[in-house]
């Protein structure tokens, strides 16, 4: 060990189980890509202001977890809590709207950073692959995100998670509702801070995560029975379509999430195996949003899966991923001429795509060859003296321990057809 340490709240991936994060991202943008999304990468540190206005100033994100910090040049930024921002910065930025193409559909995948208090699925550092639909009011827009959020997860084989759906209103039907909530609220005998945060963003309450809040919070007027007919409708057109690409979920009419940018269809992925840090991925609808940040209006969609957590479910359910091993062949050489003959094999097999690795740091045949059972090859070339005096290199098949001779200039050709 050194003398460093991961910070608090973060950890390192790597081999071998850095190879299941990368099939999870892998899983999660494969329905995407499939469905119109274009790839879109932002900085990993924006102008905090952006996240202040975007994601809200009374949230648990802006007041406590983020990361804020003056540079040298007096900027004030923050590393992202979250990617919808900088997504939506980025596509108004480039004038992505403005193409005529709208929905404009983007996915993501990257790290963002919280100050949080760590646990088992709360990092500091975490990683997410988001989806979003810029510019589009569609029910079908809604359900399409929900349907390939499924389509992800049960792609990786996780069977045990849940899809909580809700409605939140829009600014129509919103206010009154809203306004019914605060008077519940104030009727309440709650805390000091609960109190403030029912004044300045009364739903929020309702996402209290402790059982004595809960408890109270039974008899809170719902929101449901408050949205306008627009809501409504719209609402029930994603159940419907949902409903009819077979997608389960559940109607949760408590549902409001962190986030104050959120409108309408608000949705979360659960799963039951993994404690009180059970989202494995949340989204909705924010149609406001745009507007404030300073863009024009254009409602739209989006979700981010939590790639940590769903690592954790897949450990939860016991879903082992089917990953190929990385290398196919495994050179062995045994002597100064078998270095040159097989380095120069190994490179190309690798230009004609087949995975190859080496013994290198001049092992001995014994050392060589557990590296070349630990590398999980298929087959390893061996060649010593004798067989290269002969032309030819022995072809070890790793896993029925055959082994043939052939000859140097066919290597290439033999291995292309036995891996197929
Ligand atoms: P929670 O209620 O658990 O704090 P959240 O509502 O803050 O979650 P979102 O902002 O919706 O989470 O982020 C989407 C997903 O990102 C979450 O469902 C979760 O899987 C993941 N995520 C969020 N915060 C963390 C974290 N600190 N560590 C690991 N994963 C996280
Ligand atoms: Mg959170």
């Amino acid at each position: 060990m050194s003398t460093f340490q991961a910070p608090k709240g973060t950890y390192d991936l790597i081999p071998p189980d850095s190879a299941t994060y990368l099939a999870v991202r892998e899983a999660i943008a494969a329905p995407l890509r499939n469905s119109g999304y274009g790839y879109i990468e932002t900085p990993g540190f924006e102008n905090v202001e952006l996240f202040a206005r975007g994601v809200g100033e009374s949230t648990d994100i802006v007041t406590k977890e983020m990361y804020a910090f003056e540079t040298k040049g007096g900027d004030k930024l923050a590393l992202r809590p979250e990617g919808t921002a900088s997504v939506l910065r980025a596509a108004l930025e480039a004038n992505l709207h403005k193409t005529g193409n709208l929905p404009v559909k983007l996915w993501y995948s990257g790290s963002y950073y919280r100050y949080e208090r760590p646990q088992k699925g709360r990092y500091r550092h975490f990683s997410q692959v988001g989806a979003e639909a810029i510019g589009a009011e569609d029910p079908a827009l809604d359900a399409e995100l929900i349907i390939l959020a499924d389509q992800a997860y049960r792609s990786l084989g996780l069977r045990n998670f849940r899809i909580l759906l809700n409605s939140l209103g829009d600014k129509e039907c919103r206010p009154v509702y809203r306004a019914a909530l605060q008077d519940f609220l104030r009727g309440l005998d709650i805390d000091e801070d609960t109190r403030r945060r029912a004044e300045i963003n009364p739903l929020r309450v309702l996402d209290d995560k402790r059982e004595s809040v809960q408890k109270q919070l039974t008899g809170a007027p719902l929101l449901r029975d408050y949205l306008c007919d627009a809501c409504k409708t719209y609402h029930e057109e994603v159940r419907e379509l949902i409903t009819a690409a077979g997608v389960a979920f559940e109607d949760d009419p408590k549902l409001v999430r962190g986030l104050d940018y959120y409108t309408r269809t608000t949705f979360e992925f659960v799963h039951d195996g993994l404690g009180s840090q059970s989202a494995v991925g949340g989204g909705g609808r924010y149609d406001g949003l745009s507007e404030m940040i300073g863009g024009p209006a254009l409602p739209s969609v989006g979700w981010a899966l939590g790639v940590d957590r769903t690592v954790l479910a897949l450990e939860a359910e016991g879903v082992e991923l089917d990953i190929p091993a990385s290398t196919s062949v495994y050179a062995v050489p045994l002597g100064e001429e078998a270095r040159r003959v097989l380095f120069a094999k190994i490179t190309e097999l690798r230009k004609v795509g087949i995975a190859a690795d080496f013994a290198y740091g001049g092992k001995g045949l014994k050392g060589a060859m557990k590296s070349a059972n630990r590398s999980g090859a298929r087959y390893a070339l061996v060649a010593g003296e004798r067989d290269l005096a002969e032309g030819v290199v022995q072809l070890k098949d790793m896993r029925s321990g055959e082994q043939t001779a052939i000859g140097v200039n066919e290597i290439v050709a033999e291995l292309e057809s036995r891996l197929g």
